[in-house]
């Protein structure tokens, strides 16, 4: 295991809906409860997205930041860089949508994204909103997957993207099958807000094993219980 990580947080300010920003601050505590030292660089707009990082996080955003952050991603190669080396990356909501080939603005037009998940997002008719419970067939061993929705995506998967999840409460990508987020190499897409690191802590210790190497078991209490309780409110 690497005692060390380096986690990039690109746009905090710029994509961070529903709190994803606390994503970092999961990934944080669960890293360095395992005797990992973390180093967290905020890479604000203007900045270059250094190519180094080990771990990669991009949150969600309404649409008008959603298209800042686009445009001035588009002209940095940093992150595709880290990807194409297999860094790991934890895209939400709109940080999945730029990603992706492309996705549509409010006036229907295309947006090209990175091209970095093989995924287009059309505009649904209705905002998809509310809890999401999905079954994570796309990672081994992973408990069932809660959080939160709040989009307008309607995203298809094409072939190098597999999806994280079945859906089996919610909407969640929203196209043609029932699924949630996608998979292609080292990046995790989700729709999941919550933060979603924090109510899957199994996630979190997935994204942290692919970046550092396998982690000794953890026990948060803390962590269940908002879990347990999510799942609660979520089925009444
Ligand atoms: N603006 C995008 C949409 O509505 C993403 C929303 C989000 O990130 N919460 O689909």
């Amino acid at each position: 295991m690497n005692n060390q990580l380096t986690i990039a947080h690109i746009f905090p300010a710029l994509l961070s809906t529903y709190g994803d920003a606390g994503n970092v601050s999961v990934l944080r505590h669960r890293a360095e409860s395992r005797g990992i030292r973390v180093a967290i660089v905020d890479v604000l707009p203007g900045d270059p997205v250094p190519a180094t990082a080990d771990l990669y996080v991009i949150g969600g955003g309404e649409d008008a930041q959603e298209m800042r952050a686009t445009e001035l991603l588009r002209e940095d190669s940093g992150l595709s860089m880290a990807v194409h080396r297999g860094a790991p990356v934890l895209a939400v909501c709109a940080g999945m949508q730029i990603l992706g080939e492309w996705f549509t603005d409010g006036s229907d037009s295309r947006v090209i994204g990175l091209g970095l998940l093989d995924l287009r997002t059309e505009r649904r008719s209705v905002r998809a909103v509310g809890d999401v419970i999905a079954d994570a067939t796309g990672v081994p061993d992973l408990p069932t997957l809660i959080g939160f929705e709040n989009h307008r995506g309607a995203t298809s998967l094409g072939s190098d993207a597999r999806p994280l999840a079945r859906v089996l409460h919610g909407i969640g990508n929203g196209a043609a099958e029932p699924v949630e987020g996608a998979l292609q190499g080292s990046i995790i897409g989700t729709y999941l807000h919550g933060p979603v690191l924090a109510l899957n802590s199994g996630l979190a210790d997935h994204l942290l094993a692919v970046a550092v190497g396998q982690l000794a078991p953890m026990n948060d209490m803390l962590a269940e219980e908002f879990r347990a309780n999510r799942f609660q409110r979520a089925r009444a």
